[in-house]
């Protein structure tokens, strides 16, 4: 059932226009002459927030002496998705909110888009810098292509392993695929990404659910270890009513339809509210509008000062005219023949901060108003996605569904490693990373522990 009214559609030039790159690729010449201005620091600050600890000094001074393959390397060997990390990192929290030339006060480098010069240079070439290590024999299988897993494949591929990776979906990459705003990465993007990856002999299997078309028992036959990287799952509802009316969307199926369609086939109503105030909110409001949406909400139960999202991405959707409506709270969302035609809501006030410092938002007797609009997305976080993984034996979860795992990114089932947002419980591209790496070392120590030693006994000699 369509919407009851949907924005006018917009030509294809200002689709492209609104979407295009919100951190534009640079030249040569900018490069170098940014690539100039860093001071390479000793013990650089701007590494040691990096998650992936890319040795930032020693890439830029290889691309201010020219040798830009050279600074790929060196970003890749740390990370192989530097790629989407120039492009989707927060780069203003991490790496350059790390750099000394705040203290001067100066603009910091632009670390962000001088790796992805550099990784672009070698990607858009066919360059390729690594291979995959002599086979060792061993085998490992990734539940899940999400960065995490693309991580971990990579660096146990390079160490001789042969690795397939195993995917519920139809496209590899997970959320950068899925996920992320178009204005920061396409799709394209991304399964260059994974071309990469393939291109050190990992196997991709798409639309094959484990638990569901591959059993915990024939992943444990066919593979020395397995890793976990399976990410959050679908967005929470509200538990308000209305909930099943045409026109309520979950903010990853709204974001995933701008990433996988041509703009122009998005259905996007004229008005819009999104419930939420993380970055996943910010990135629904952002792309309504781009999309041609003339009044979009966001709407949330507590003050401007409690939002999760980063300091950029809310002043993103301030200049893309997002209208706030903080201190709301919704309770009905209301319809006509079966679709969304507004959304009641009622105010809050704050309590005082309990002890974790947290504000409970209390809603306010009588306070009720309504908002008409044809759409409503919830961007109120992800359900976790692991339950399924208590069929292996021994994997534990924490209360909210992740996964318990050693400082080796062991589970309690020694065959079983994990990584990224099914550990963390939501992060960044660049965490998501990183423990794909930590625990490719931690498998390939499990793998070539003499037999008759338990992996607890090695954890102790550590
Ligand atoms: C809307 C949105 C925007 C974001 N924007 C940014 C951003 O701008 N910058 C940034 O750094 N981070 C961003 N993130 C966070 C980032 O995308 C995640 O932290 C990252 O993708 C986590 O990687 P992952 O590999 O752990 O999981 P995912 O990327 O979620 O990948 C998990 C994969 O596992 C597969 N899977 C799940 N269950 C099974 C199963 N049983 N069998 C087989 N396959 C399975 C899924 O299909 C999926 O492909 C964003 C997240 C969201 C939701
Ligand atoms: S902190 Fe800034 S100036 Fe120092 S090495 Fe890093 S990018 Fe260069």
């Amino acid at each position: 059932m369509p919407l009851r009214e949907t924005a006018p559609k917009l030509t294809p030039e200002q689709y492209e226009k609104n979407f295009s790159d919100i951190t534009p690729p640079m030249n040569p010449r900018q490069a170098a002459i940014e690539a100039s201005r860093c001071l390479y620091c000793f013990d650089a600050p701007c590494t040691i927030a990096c998650p992936t600890r890319i040795d930032v000094p020693g890439f830029i001074k290889r691309i201010m002496t020219g040798n830009v393959r050279g600074a790929a390397r060196v970003i890749l060997e740390a990370n192989i998705l530097g790629e989407s990390c120039g492009r989707v990192c927060p780069t203003e929290v991490l790496c350059e909110g790390a750099c000394v030339m705040h203290e001067k006060g100066e603009e910091a480098i632009e670390i962000g888009r001088l790796q992805r010069y550099a990784v672009d240079h070698v990607l858009d070439r066919n360059i390729r810098l690594f291979h995959a290590g002599a086979p060792n024999g061993r085998c490992v299988a990734c539940i899940g292509s999400g960065p995490a897993s693309l991580a971990c494949a990579a660096a146990l591929a390079r160490l001789g392993y042969q690795v397939t990776v195993f995917d519920r979906s139809e496209l590899p990459g997970g959320l950068s695929t899925y996920g992320i705003a178009a204005y920061k990465t396409r799709v394209t993007d991304s399964l260059r990404e994974v071309e990469l990856v393939k291109s050190l002999g990992v196997k991709f299997r798409q639309n094959t659910e484990i638990g569901r078309n591959v059993s915990f028992d024939e992943l444990e036959k066919d593979f020395d270890a397995i890793f976990i990287g399976v990410g959050l799952g679908e967005t929470w509802a509200m538990d308000i009513p209305g909930e099943n009316l045409e026109g309520v969307y979950g903010a990853l199926e709204f974001i995933e339809r701008t990433k996988v369609l041509p703009f122009a086939e998005v259905s996007v109503g004229r008005r819009v509210a999104c419930i939420g105030a993380g970055n996943t909110a910010i990135d629904v409001v952002t792309a309504a509008r781009r999309l041609g949406a003339e009044i979009v909400h966001l709407i949330y139960r507590r003050s401007e000062h409690e939002m999760s999202a980063f300091r950029y991405e809310y002043e993103l959707a301030k200049k893309d005219g997002v209208n706030f409506l903080w201190q709301t709270q919704p309770v009905r969302i209301l319809g006509a023949n079966g679709v969304v035609t507004g959304l009641e809501c009622v105010r809050t006030r704050l309590a005082e901060p309990d002890a974790r410092g947290k504000r409970a938002a209390q809603p306010t007797l009588n306070s009720n108003f309504t908002i008409e609009v044809e759409m409503v997305v919830r961007a109120v976080g992800q359900k976790p996605t692991t339950e399924f993984l208590r069929a292996a034996n021994g994997i534990e979860l924490h209360k909210n569904g992740t996964v318990v795992v050693n400082e080796r990114h062991q589970t309690g089932n020694p065959k079983y490693f994990a990584g990224g947002d099914c550990v963390n419980g939501g992060s960044e591209v660049v965490d998501a990373v990183a423990e794909g790496m930590a625990a490719a070392r931690g498998i390939d120590a499990y793998v070539k522990m003499p037999p008759g030693v338990s992996s607890d006994a090695s954890r102790q000699e550590n």
